[in-house]
């Protein structure tokens, strides 16, 4: 059992002004594997008088200070990034080929990235005679999710970092192992005391103390648009910026011109992938009504080839969800497609045959589905794919559209000025045009086996 029950304040690893353990369970087994505490308010205000403590000089420290402190993370990191793939899958059950070639890389990458930029980033431009001056904003209060742990971890603090700002981290206490590992890196690195400030703890308790506490400057959550609004909420009387990363519904709208079965297996593995647990998960898949059939017949086939089992296995393409309640929530809204109409082409409900611990669920796919069902409006977070019919362009914009949602988008055609043109009538935030550039994002293109 791994010990992680101490927060990093002011420089330091520090016991929690009350104890409040939680048991971290490994996903794969449901064995316990570590231990951590549940912080207070209490701890948040420690946490944050360090960081405004420290904002005095950080915010006063060159480029060329910051760049050399970015530098230093990413040589430690990378001297750590095995460790870094293990610790994730142990606390969130995503495949070790997933956590090597993505999972920890990419944290990295972040890093790699916004130090590119702060070498040349232009923080004062004189415009007639007006100075323009960007500025540190001050204390920042960080809240992120066990998903893709180190990408959304070091998606905020690296920037933070380059332009001078302090901060406090709540991850999630569902993947404490990889923020822990990730501040002892920090640390390693020789941080200035109170920069960098980390504390576990339960959303509404630590997380709504962070967001709405007084000497926290600007907020940064990533997680479900539940979260995301409580986060806003709590901001608000505070006047606070806010700025919030939700979950998503995401339409994938395979024209009729596309190669069928490439774009089906295709936007079946973009689905199912980590388990189904990206927020960008093309998990509405449209396709022509007159093709439907051969969609389905393909999409079965590909979830099928997945192969599911042991994270730590090096041939395993699909591990287990993260938790319990994400299993529970799964499992809930396969039943609902059932119980609504939708036609179950492969998985269903249970355990995958032969597994019969862990929170492993069957890759499953939906057809004919209508985008009223709860499967199609819901944010599932698990493998679970819904297949739409439209009638022609019009009708399956309308469909990728009709969502709460906003996140991302995917349109596969052979006529990259069709895919184009719809891809524009889309609203979400962002748009994959004939397939998820992993390859761009990672430098490889993570398999499901
Ligand atoms: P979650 O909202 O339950 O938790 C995310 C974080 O917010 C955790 O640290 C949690 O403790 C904290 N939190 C929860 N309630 C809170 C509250 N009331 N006040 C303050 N903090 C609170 O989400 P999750 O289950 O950890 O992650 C999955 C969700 O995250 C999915 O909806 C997914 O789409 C979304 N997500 C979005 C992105 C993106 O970039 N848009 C990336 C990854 C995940």
């Amino acid at each position: 059992m791994k010990d992680c029950r101490q927060f990093y304040i002011d420089g330091k690893w520090i016991s929690p002004t009350r104890a409040h353990d939680l048991t971290v369970i490994n996903p794969a087994n449901e064995a316990p594997i570590a231990t951590v505490s549940l912080g207070s308010s209490a701890d948040v205000d420690k946490a944050v008088a360090a960081a405004k403590r420290a904002f005095e000089s950080y915010s006063e420290t060159t480029r060329e200070e910051r760049l050399a402190l970015l530098r230093r993370i990413i040589d430690v990191y990378q001297s750590r990034k095995n460790e870094m793939a293990e610790a994730i899958s142990e606390e969130m059950g995503a495949p070790i080929s997933l956590s090597r070639a993505a999972q920890a890389p990419v944290g990295l990458s972040h890093f790699s990235e916004v130090a590119r930029i702060l070498g040349y980033y232009e923080f004062e431009r004189l415009q007639g005679s007006t100075l323009m001056r960007k500025e540190p904003i001050g204390v920042c209060g960080l809240i992120t999710p066990w998903n893709w742990p180190m990408n959304q971890i070091a998606c905020k603090v690296a920037p933070g970092l380059a332009a001078g700002c302090t901060m406090v981290l709540k991850p999630s206490e569902i993947a404490p192992l990889s923020a822990s590992l990730f501040t002892q890196i920090l640390h390693d690195s020789g941080l200035p005391r109170g920069v960098f400030n980390m504390l576990h703890g339960e959303g509404p308790i630590v997380g709504s103390a962070i967001a709405s506490h007084p000497d926290v400057t600007m907020v940064s959550f990533t997680g479900s648009t539940r979260g995301g609004i409580a986060v806003a909420l709590s901001a608000a009387p505070s006047v606070k910026r806010v700025t919030q990363e939700l979950g998503g519904k995401s339409a994938n709208i395979i024209l009729d011109d596309a190669d069928l079965h490439q774009a089906v297996r295709e936007g079946v593995q973009a689905c199912i992938r980590n388990t189904g647990q990206s927020c960008n998960a093309p998990s509405r898949m449209l396709v022509p009504r007159s093709n439907i059939v051969e969609a389905a017949a393909a999409a079965k086939s590909a979830a099928e080839a997945a192969k599911i089992g042991d994270p730590f296995l090096e041939d395993t393409g699909i591990g287990p969800l993260a938790s319990k309640a994400q299993y529970e929530k799964v499992q809930r809204l396969i039943l609902q497609g059932i119980q609504e109409g939708a036609k179950l082409i492969t998985g269903g409900l249970g355990r995958p045959e032969g597994i019969s611990k862990g929170y492993f669920v069957k890759p499953t796919v939906f057809s004919d589905v209508n985008n009223e069902m709860a499967i199609a409006r819901e944010e599932i977070f698990g493998p679970v794919l819904c297949i739409i019919p439209y009638e022609d362009e019009d009708d399956a914009v309308r469909i990728a559209n009709d969502t709460p949602f906003g996140l991302s988008g995917y349109v596969t055609s052979r006529d990259i000025e069709r895919a184009r043109r719809v891809s524009k009538r889309i609203r979400s935030g962002n748009i994959h045009i004939n397939g998820l550039e992993l390859k761009a994002i990672f430098g490889f293109e993570p398999g499901l086996q």
